[in-house]
């Protein structure tokens, strides 16, 4: 700031602005030659270092377990405090706490753990490296005068000290001493009291130091209009202010609506021009509103930087030493692996391998690393295994040897240098080169103590190291963006609107929680201490309201889980001086792409909004035209006519994409999809979109349907004596069938173009075997819940169900092919023939036949397994269903002689649903009063109905279920999004498509018609 406002008037070459840090620093070279301070983690290592030490004596308060990364955080801050404070050694820091009211066992501790800390920086960091103390105190002391050392200085300026540290204080005294110097300090109040009190300290050293006190007025109106607000804050009786314009307090319902409000604002205020570096968000709770920010940033097209602090872990260089460290355990677990290979920064496999990683990871449902190795490609597999044991050395090895493994994986084997240097650009780039610059620092420090002793493993010494690393993004100039900070941040800097967000008591002013260890020590010794959270939040809140020309204020109601949420006191605060009331309700101006679909979603004629936002730019031509297209489809799927939108083509493109040659023969299951929604059978089958392959940890309902039905075929057909007509199961033993079943079950089982493990898959294969012979050779591990085995699978309950049935039926045939291409078959075509003389052809293979010739009327009884539940005989007979008259039409054409034509039919459906529910319901001719309806059914209604759906398929009418929603089962697929499938649409659109000659409207949903019905037609 002071910068900014000597640039505009003077020659900015003749200010030069340093930090108190650097200056010292540079003086302190001028005397004793190059110097390296203490680096932060350097610090850390030798307080963790030092802890365990202290924790491993036998008694005192510490000892005991090993110091966590949090006690090592607070100790090592401590330290710095008592460094700051100019207590260099354990001795001094026995004088301090000398007559003290502090506890002793905590003073005892303290100094132990001081000596040891001591201790270590004597013995193993080199002596040209100083602690911030040391140099303050050389510098202050120094016996040349300072002023030779910068010898162009005509005048010193100090800005941004409201306290100050006993070492920075000396150092204050000095340079008075020596040299011009002039002290800004923003006060807001006379009498040190209310904001101010936080800055009594510095003005005591002031005054101490004779400096001469000029008052300067604000400059500027801002400055007049919130001064009277800042003079008034936390004074008792102050006389009500009112709120100038300037400062608004909008509350919005959540966290997420207070920064979409923020962004919409935001965006006004670019659009009308201003300069978005005279803007700034300041945020308290960085860390919760951090994910809300980047996204509704984004999504408004916002230009900003986030300079705001966060943790390592939390950038993508941070999750790859996260992940190493994890993937070094015993036993290391899968979703450490899939991270590490998932990460934008770690370009070892390509993205298709990492993908696939992923997707075995998921499907094999595992928690270690090792099963899912035998699932990916033989590449990723020896990295993996290679990685494994290079890391080892982490668990096994010294710390020396660990950190050279973990440089050496971090620069050779992942580049990581490199790649935080090509990743993104701008604020993300600097946040990962950051991150990178820690992740050094950290392994630097291990490498200057790497001659210490210690007990624990290097991996729990990395681990506790990396454990919740702050990460600060230098303040770079953010030319041309928004910047979002902390409130710290924004202390001398000034903007001209900012917005203050999340001033809730959660945030703002924030309590440090510290170990009680520290509240006593902190009571006892107030000079050890970092000052009261709460007088500076009113400082700081105080000083950035005197440094804006617009602040506005937001808050939200609830929290992200609608907890309910307490304003800042601070803001109490503002209501009682101003009388202020927060603005409330719903933000509902456009200011993203998102919120103008939104608003012309709810308007009338959605077209010309659409038209006029593209008149306007709003929308690109591109998106003007996709919307309007769009909702020029949604207008036709939202009526109940057919149209281009319905699924509707016409016959000539028809013939094209989906020629006869293509579709027929037809298959049962083909048809009974068609007749289940048109457009669904027109998006798989026509154009072949593929539904997206789920991650399945057990066999899919088509896989376990198929896998059932070749164990039952199988299990009949390798009994079936060739002489015999049909199997007799009464001529064998249980224990001899149960075992046969069992071999054919796990010989498939282990043919099956399938692969699964883990705990759901072993209770699959349980829910099939289970009852099934010893439990010796059963294919499943059966164990304890939550895949215990029911007693009786699906398999043996079969075999107990046939063996039972009395019925003089025996299997006679089983996945008996009919009609021509099919793959294991070389029967001729099988057509059925319209009443008017068309034909329909199809193919498919009837499950099994079972013939009785017991009475006079030999009968003739066909199975279709079903491992899901078997549909109503309604559905045939509606027809929706048509997979048992068609293998009755069939029958004809693969049973012997003159059966079919003499025998009695029966079909019906064999419910075989693990893990032990089987049901045979009466067949789909009980649904008729004789033999001779039945028949009439087969010959005339069935082929009147197949044709119809043949030529409405070669008609183009793909369109949406007739069904209910419930029978289409719209619940799982994957258009529901663009169906209108709701009940009272429904008769509508039925109503519509039965006056169209070309559609096949199912029986079932006429409602003037019935079986019957159709049946007299004849
Ligand atoms: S949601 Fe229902 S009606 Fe729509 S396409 Fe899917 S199955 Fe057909």
């Amino acid at each position: 700031m002071v910068e900014d406002s000597w640039a505009a008037s003077h020659d900015p070459l003749r200010l030069r602005a340093e930090t108190l840090d650097a200056v010292v620093r540079e003086w302190y070279e001028h005397l004793h030659g190059p110097v390296q301070p203490l680096s932060g983690q350097l610090n850390r290592r030798l307080a963790e270092y030092a802890l365990d030490r202290t924790t491993a004596e036998t008694d005192g308060a510490l000892a005991g377990e090993p110091a966590s990364a949090a006690l090592a955080d607070s100790f090592s801050s401590r330290f710095s405090l008592f460094d700051d404070a100019g207590v260099g050694t354990a001795d001094a820091l026995v004088a301090e706490f000398e007559g003290s009211a502090l506890d002793d066992r905590i003073a005892t501790a303290t100094v132990d753990a001081y000596r040891h800390y001591r201790d270590l920086h004597a013995d193993y960091v080199d002596e040209w490296v100083c602690t911030r103390g040391e140099m303050f105190d050389v510098v202050a002391t120094a016996e040349q005068s300072l002023s030779t050392f910068s010898s162009e200085l005509d005048v010193v300026i100090l800005s941004g000290y409201h306290e100050f540290r006993p070492v920075e204080r000396r150092l204050i005294e000095r340079l008075v001493d020596e040299l011009p110097m002039i002290a800004l300090l923003p006060l807001h109040q006379d009498d040190r009291s209310g904001v101010d009190a936080v800055a009594e300290d510095a003005l005591e050293v002031y005054e101490a130091l004779d400096f001469e006190t000029v008052e300067l007025e604000p400059v500027d109106e801002s400055g007049r209009a919130f001064g009277p607000i800042t003079e008034s804050l936390y004074r008792p009786d102050p006389d009500t202010v009112p709120a100038p314009d300037t400062l608004r307090w909008r509350e919005l319902p959540t966290p997420e609506r207070e920064i979409r409000f923020v962004a919409r604002e935001l965006r006004t205020e670019l659009a009308n021009g201003r300069d978005p570096d005279d803007l700034a968000v300041v945020v308290p709770g960085t860390e919760a509103y951090s994910g809300y920010v980047e996204d509704t940033f984004d999504t408004f097209d916002i230009p900003h930087v986030t300079t705001a602090a966060s943790q390592l872990n939390r950038t993508f260089t941070g999750s790859v030493v996260h992940d190493l460290l994890n993937l070094a355990e015993p036993d290391p677990r899968a979703e450490d692996l899939t991270s590490l290979l998932a990460n934008p920064l770690v370009n070892v496999i390509d993205t298709d391998q990492a993908n696939a990683v992923t997707a075995a990871a998921r499907r094999r449902d595992t928690v270690s690393v090792s099963p899912l190795l035998d699932d990916v490609d033989d590449q990723t597999a020896a990295l993996t295994e290679e990685l494994l044991a290079t890391l080892d050395t982490l668990r096994i090895g010294d710390v020396e040897d660990a950190t050279e493994t973990l440089r050496r994986l971090l620069d050779e084997r992942f580049d990581l240098e490199a790649a935080t240097e090509d990743y993104a650009s701008g604020a993300e780039q600097a946040v990962e080169q950051r991150a990178y610059d820690l992740v050094d620092e950290v392994l630097s420090s291990f490498e200057w103590l790497a001659a210490v002793n210690s007990d624990l493993s290097p991996l729990a010494l990395f681990t506790r190291a990396f454990d919740g690393v702050p990460i600060r993004v230098p303040q770079r100039a953010a030319g041309g963006h928004v910047e979002v900070m902390g409130l710290l941040d924004a202390r001398m800097r000034s903007f001209e609107k900012v917005f203050l967000v999340g001033l809730t008591s959660e945030h703002f002013p924030v309590t440090p929680e510290r170990p009680a260890f520290f509240e006593e020590m902190t009571d006892a010794h107030p000079r050890f201490d970092t000052g009261d959270e709460r007088l500076r939040g009113r400082y700081l809140f105080a000083t950035l309201l005197a440094n804006v020309d617009e602040l506005t204020i937001t808050t939200p109601e609830t929290g992200d889980d609608e907890s309910a949420v307490v304003r800042s006191p601070v803001l109490d605060e503002l209501q009682r001086v101003t009388g202020i009331d927060p603005e409330d309700g719903v933000d509902d101006r456009v200011g993203s792409r998102e919120d103008l679909q939104r608003h012309v979603a709810a308007t009338a004629d959605r077209r010309a909004a659409v038209s006029r936002a593209g008149d306007r730019g709003d929308l690109s031509p591109e998106q003007t035209k996709r919307t309007d297209r769009g909702l020029h489809c949604a207008d036709n799927r939202g009526t109940a006519g057919l149209s281009e939108h319905d699924g509707v083509l016409e016959p000539e493109t028809v013939a094209e994409v989906y020629p006869p040659s293509e579709r027929e023969p037809y298959s049962a299951s083909r048809i009974e999809r068609y007749v289940e929604c048109g457009f669904k059978f027109y998006a798989e089958k026509v154009l072949g979109i593929e539904d997206p392959d789920d991650v399945e940890v057990v066999p899919t309902p088509l896989e376990t349907g198929s896998y059932v039905h070749d164990v039952l075929e199988r299990f009949f057909a390798d009994l079936q004596d060739e002489t015999k007509d049909g199997v007799d199961l009464t001529d064998f033993n249980r224990d001899d069938l149960a075992t046969h079943l069992r071999e054919i079950a796990v010989e498939e089982l282990r043919d099956a173009d399938f692969e699964y493990d883990g705990l759901f898959y072993e209770r699959w294969k349980a829910e099939l075997f289970a009852g099934l012979g010893d439990g010796v050779s059963a294919p499943y591990e059966a164990g304890s819940k939550p895949h215990d085995a029911p007693e009786q699978g699906l398999f043996a309950t079969f075999l107990d169900s046939e063996l039972s049935r009395d019925g003089a039926g025996r299997p006679h045939l089983f996945e008996a092919p009919f009609g021509e291409g099919l793959p294991d078959s070389d029967a001729g075509p099988f057509t059925v023939e319209r009443p008017d003389g068309s034909t329909v052809s199809i193919r498919g293979y009837i499950d099994r036949v079972d013939v009785s010739r017991n009475s006079e009327q030999p009968t003739l009884t066909l199975y279709d397994y079903k491992t899901g539940r078997a549909p109503y005989m309604t559905k045939t007979t509606g027809g929706t269903k048509f997979q048992l008259p068609i293998y009755l039409l069939a029958a004809a054409n693969v049973v012997d002689g003159d059966l079919f034509e003499q025998g009695s039919l029966s079909a019906t459906y064999y419910q075989v649903r693990p893990p032990n529910d089987l049901k045979v319901p009466r067949g789909v001719e009980s649904k008729f009063d004789s033999e001779v309806e039945l028949r009439r059914f087969l010959n005339k209604v069935v082929p009147e109905w197949l044709g119809q759906i043949d030529e409405a398929i070669g008609n183009g009418r793909f369109h949406t279920t007739l069904l209910s929603a419930r029978g289409a089962n719209c619940r799982y697929c994957d258009y529901r999004r663009a169906c209108d499938v709701r009940h009272h649409r429904k008769r509508e659109f039925v109503d519509e498509v039965h006056e169209d000659d070309a559609a096949y409207v199912p029986l079932r949903v006429r409602d003037d018609e019935d079986i019957e019905a159709v049946m007299s037609d004849d």
